[in-house]
């Protein structure tokens, strides 16, 4: 699927495919990733839909929802997209993007009891609350 983007949804979408080593062109919208996600419960939209705005470089559309720091990059969805997409891993490949834009919405400061906490707990929080 050949999509028209701008200069800027480009270089996103190129980012992406660069940190995944995947092609986003490669979908063909048959939402088996949905299917056989285990979290789309807890997610505000499924994981088919934040890869259709990844394939359009809709980077901001994609933050507005919790789906990519929902995603537990379990794989299921990649072990069952008929074209052979790693979908964990393009959602990996935003978390990175976000995560390098260096905006944090936790405070370390502001977190109580932080040395009572396990220190596994503690980098997982953050990997999912940072961005
Ligand atoms: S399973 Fe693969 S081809 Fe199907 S919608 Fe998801 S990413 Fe696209
Ligand atoms: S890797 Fe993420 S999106 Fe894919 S099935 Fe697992 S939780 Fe769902």
């Amino acid at each position: 699927m050949e999509v028209k983007r701008s200069e800027k949804d480009r270089e996103f979408v190129d980012k992406v495919e660069e940190l995944s080593g995947e092609s986003v062109n490669a979908c063909i919208r048959c939402g088996t990733c949905s299917a056989g996600c285990p979290f789309v419960k807890e997610m505000d939209v499924l994981p088919e839909r934040i890869f259709k705005r990844v394939v359009l470089g809709d980077k901001e559309g994609i933050l507005e929802k919790n789906t990519m720091w929902i995603c537990a990059a379990c794989y299921t969805c990649s072990v069952r997209c008929p074209r052979d997409i790693d979908i964990a891993s393009i959602m990996e490949a935003v978390r990175q993007i976000v995560l390098r834009d260096n905006v944090d919405k936790v405070e370390v400061e502001e977190v109580e009891n932080l040395q009572d906490l396990p220190q596994l707990a503690v980098v997982g929080c953050f990997r999912k609350e940072t961005g």
